[in-house]
C-alpha cells in the first residue's frame, strides 16, 4: 500500500498524466481528421438512411400514390391519415395525405408497405422547427418534398435495389 502511495506521489511529481495527455494530442495532431464541420460539411448517408418523409411522382409527373392505404395501416404511431376518391378518368387517388411528424417513429414500414415506392423517407435531416404545428404534414408539403429530393432518393433506391 505505501509503495503504491509513493508511485502515485512521483507520478504527480513528475507531471506523468499531464505528459501522457500531451503525448496522445501530438500523436493525433497529424493525422487526418474524424471530425467535420457541420453545417459547413455533412457526412456521408446511407442509402438506407431514414429522414423526413417524402411522396413522389412519376417522370410525367403523375403522383405514384394509388391511395392504397397500406402504409396507413402499417403505421405503428398511426401518424398516417388518408383519404381517398376516385377521379373522373376512374383512377384513385388520395383527397388528403397527412402525417403527424410529431408521431412519427422513423421506423420506416410505411416505405417497405408502399407497393409503388410513392411514401419514403427521404435524406433529409434537417426539418427542424419552430412549432409543433409546422411538423403536421399535408399532401402539398410532402409532394414538394418528393419533388425537391427525388434525384438523390432515385440514387439511394438504385444503389439499395441489389438487397431488397
Ligand atoms: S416511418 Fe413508421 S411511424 Fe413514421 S409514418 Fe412511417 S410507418 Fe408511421
Ligand atoms: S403511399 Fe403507397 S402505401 Fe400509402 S396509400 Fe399511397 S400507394 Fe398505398
Amino acid at each position: 500500500m505505501k509503495f503504491k502511495n509513493i508511485i502515485n506521489d512521483l507520478k504527480k511529481y513528475f507531471l506523468i498524466e499531464i505528459f501522457k495527455g500531451l503525448f496522445l494530442t501530438f500523436k493525433y495532431l497529424f493525422k487526418k481528421k474524424v471530425t467535420i464541420n457541420y453545417p459547413y460539411e455533412k457526412g456521408k448517408l446511407s442509402p438506407r438512411f431514414r429522414g423526413e418523409h417524402a411522396l413522389r411522382r412519376y417522370p410525367n409527373g403523375e403522383e405514384r400514390c394509388i391511395a392504397c392505404k397500406l402504409c396507413e395501416a402499417i403505421c405503428p404511431a398511426q401518424a398516417i391519415k388518408i383519404e381517398a376518391e376516385p377521379r373522373e378518368d376512374g383512377s384513385r387517388r388520395t383527397t388528403r395525405y397527412d402525417i403527424d411528424m410529431t408521431k412519427c417513429i422513423y421506423c420506416g414500414f410505411c416505405a417497405e408497405a408502399c407497393p409503388v415506392d410513392a411514401i419514403v423517407e427521404g435524406p433529409n435531416f434537417e426539418f427542424a422547427t419552430e412549432t409543433r404545428e409546422e411538423l403536421f404534414y399535408d399532401k402539398e408539403k410532402l409532394l414538394a418534398n418528393g419533388d425537391r429530393w427525388e434525384e438523390q432518393i432515385a440514387l439511394a433506391q438504385k444503389i439499395d435495389s441489389p438487397y431488397k
